[in-house]
């Protein structure tokens, strides 16, 4: 077959590293068109001398100049850019037939959207995307005929879980139910009172998954399952009351689907992003990945318990932003990301998360914006706001 040509936006991440793995393992299918970092300068130079790609993207003019210079040294021959409307030119290179979304956060969105436009296959880690401008997002790959395909584990299982073609309708596919399964975070065991001292690092060191470090703190305060269930909302055209979480500590079961008829299909493996990576760019193939195999007669009990949105209430905030529709999930995930950066850089306490996230959901505009240019200024009064309540 021929190879096909893949970018990675977020290279340098925990994501775009996986994905580079899996693309060297599978030379012969995959070639590297573009990759993109924020500042991880010497990573991407790294990652560029070992698959040559046509275009990196950096943030700053600074940094692409000493990027170039490296690389020019070196004997590459890889163009350098920055900025964002460099992002949108990697996302959206004729090369690529597909595009990893592997940024973080919102800054994603718009080369998401860009190359999802193009009618691309989109391999989607970045949840914001969908958490922010849903509708938008899912219009648009309907439009153009992009293939989304889901790399978060969790969508990556229901997707696997579901009937081969699903339309997006649960009672046409006899399906009850939609299960998130949830590690917990670093902080399933502890009393209520002790978050209130724990450290960025503590919030960071996640029993199952290694990743970037606003996911992980995500992970610890649940919002990462909330946004999750936004995202499947929009993915699989599943309303807020079908979607059930269940936290699972082992992270071997990666979510299931729950049929009419009692039968409960799920995707089992081990922990490690490699597998829905190579899933999401092979489909409907199967490749390789480079992973560890589930071994069943090692494996400990697999254990399940209710999520406890006392402690965590930030999974009660998105579902409350969900059932609000409107601009409410994206004024969540703005504040979130505000708050979690505040939080890793010791401004504010971790319970100051959930306070920082409802105070917006309860004081800020949350009626519907009809663009992404609308969108992307609520993102941005929304950040305003809630940065200057972590100032005061
Ligand atoms: P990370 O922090 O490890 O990497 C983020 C990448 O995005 C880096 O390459 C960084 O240089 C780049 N980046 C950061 N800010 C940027 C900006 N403003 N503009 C352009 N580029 C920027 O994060 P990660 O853990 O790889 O997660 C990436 C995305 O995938 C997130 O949306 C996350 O929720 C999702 N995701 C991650 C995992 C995981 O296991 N890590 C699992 C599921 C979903
Ligand atoms: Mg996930």
């Amino acid at each position: 077959m021929n190879s096909q040509g893949i970018t990675v936006l977020g290279a340098t991440g925990s994501i775009g590293v996986n994905t580079l793995d899996v693309v060297a393992a599978h030379a012969d299918r995959y070639h590297v068109v573009a990759l993109t970092a924020h500042r991880q300068v010497d990573k991407l130079f790294a990652q560029c001398l070992q698959f040559r790609p046509l275009l990196a993207v950096v943030a700053d003019a600074a940094s692409a100049v000493q990027l170039q210079q490296r690389l020019r040294e070196a004997g590459c021959s890889t163009e350098v850019a920055y900025g964002e409307a460099a992002l949108e030119t990697a996302a959206t290179l004729p090369e690529a037939q597909m595009v990893m979304a592997a940024i973080v956060g919102a800054a994603g969105l718009r080369p998401t959207l860009a190359a999802a436009r193009l009618g691309k296959r989109i391999l989607l880690a970045n949840k914001e995307s969908l958490v922010v401008a849903g509708e938008l997002f899912m219009h648009t790959v309907r439009q153009s005929g992009a293939e989304l395909l889901p790399v978060d584990s969790e969508h990556n299982a229901i997707f696997q879980s579901l009937p081969r073609g699903y339309d997006g309708s649960l009672d046409g596919n006899g399906i009850e139910q939609l299960i998130l399964t949830a590690s917990g975070g670093p902080f399933r065991q502890r009393e209520a009172a002790t978050l209130l001292h724990v450290t960025p690092d503590d919030a960071c060191n996640h029993p199952n998954w290694v990743m970037g470090r606003k996911i992980s703190v995500d992970s610890a305060s649940l919002m990462n399952k909330g946004l999750e269930v936004i995202e499947a909302h929009w993915l699989f055209n599943a309303p807020a009351e079908r979607i059930e979480v269940v936290v699972h500590p082992q992270s071997v079961i990666h979510s299931m689907v729950r049929y009419k008829d009692g039968s409960v299909i799920a995707q089992l493996g081990s922990p490690d992003m490699r597998t829905p990576i190579a899933y999401a760019m092979a489909w409907p193939e199967r490749i390789v990945a480079p992973v560890k195999s589930l071994d069943f007669l090692t494996l400990s009990a697999l254990t399940f318990e209710a999520p406890d949105l006392l402690r965590f209430p930030c999974l009660r905030l998105a579902f409350d932003a969900l059932r609000a529709g409107g601009a409410a999930s994206a004024v969540l995930n703005a504040a979130n990301e505000v708050a979690v950066e505040a939080f890793l850089q010791r401004r504010i306490g971790f319970v100051d998360i959930p306070r920082l996230v409802e105070r917006a959901l309860q004081s800020l505009n949350l009626a519907a914006c009809t663009d992404l240019e609308s969108l992307l200024q609520r993102d941005a009064e929304t950040r305003a706001r809630v940065e200057s309540w972590v100032a005061a």
